[in-house]
């Protein structure tokens, strides 16, 4: 703590003030530990595919030249690590841009329903080459307060996510509703097992009384073990099994969504049981009067 005396009314009875300063220290040492560790995290995530580059080259500039086959697959192998480099950057930004305005208030009006059609319509190529059926289930508009570009981002990372994890010919369905309680958003919709598992990763703060519009996805993919559900919004956390692959994920999706549910003081659920598939919702408030308009 640290005490700061300031002169400041020359004349009066009482010229110095007195200002407490109380830090907790403990938590800004802890956010000085996480901004390292993050560091070091993002620097031995972009190294890998970095390290593997170089070593293709030189072997590239070595005898694989004459080769033309082995050639072709080392070039297919640095398209598949450039790649990766890319998706990480990408986050990473799209990461640091979403820290930042995590303070202001969102100002804008989304329709849950327009995005769900959009992001659909965006991601139809992914969906063909594993030939995913995907239902999009939402009858009605679904207006919320959200800035457009962010909540866009979160409806693709959930289905790109689904797209990801669920297998050939598999399923997805995308599921808009509104005008909703908070208590009918937080409802579970899967069946509950033992092996099943629940968690809000974040919850709306506030007023009781209020509605809220959803947007769900749910798949019948590899689904999730229980106990990795508190770290799935860790930034570069994957679930172990998962981390092969050109398509790897960077572990750093869900973070992202974290950060703009939380900056639209909005819910994100998740519900998954391994060998069942995986339900996130994305719960976000509606204008006032956005609320009298569709109850009336
Ligand atoms: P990634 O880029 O690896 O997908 P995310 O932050 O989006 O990173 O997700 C973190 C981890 O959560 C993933 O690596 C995966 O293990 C798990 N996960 C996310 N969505 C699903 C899903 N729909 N089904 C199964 N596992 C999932």
């Amino acid at each position: 703590a640290h005490v700061i005396a300031l002169k400041i009314d020359e004349d009066g009875p009482f010229p110095w003030r007195a200002l407490l300063v109380l830090a907790d220290e403990t938590s800004i040492k802890r956010a000085e530990r996480m901004r390292a560790d993050f560091l070091a995290n993002a620097s031995h995530e972009l190294r890998t595919p970095l390290a593997s580059l170089a070593g293709f080259i030189e072997t590239l500039r070595g005898h694989a030249r004459e080769d033309i086959a082995a050639r072709d697959k080392f070039l297919a192998i640095m398209g598949d690590q450039t790649e990766r480099m890319r998706r990480l950057i990408n986050d990473l930004l799209s990461l640091s841009r979403v820290e930042m305005d995590e303070h202001v208030a969102p100002s804008g009006q989304v329709d849950l329903a327009s995005i769900a059609g959009d992001t659909a319509d965006a991601l139809a190529p992914l969906l063909k080459e594993k030939a995913i059926r995907l239902e999009v289930d939402a009858p009605h508009p679904a207006l919320a307060i959200g800035e457009r570009d962010q909540i866009v981002e979160v409806a693709q990372n959930l289905l790109e996510n689904a797209i990801k994890y669920t297998p050939r010919e598999g399923r997805i369905v995308i599921e808009v509703r509104s005008d909703l309680t908070r208590d009918a958003c937080e409802k579970p919709v899967m069946d509950s097992s033992e092996r099943s598992g629940r968690l809000a990763i974040a919850s709306p703060p506030g007023r009781t009384g209020r509605r809220y519009s959803v947007l769900r996805v749910r798949d019948e993919g590899t689904g999730i073990e229980r106990r990795h559900l508190p770290r799935l919004s860790e930034r570069f956390y994957r679930v172990d099994g998962q981390k092969s692959g050109p398509k790897e994920g960077t572990g750093l999706g869900l973070a992202i969504v974290k950060h703009i549910v939380t900056r639209h003081r909005g819910g994100f659920l998740v519900e998954s049981e391994p060998g069942k598939g995986t339900v996130f919702t994305l719960v976000l408030p509606m204008l006032a009067a956005q609320e009298s308009a569709t109850r009336g």
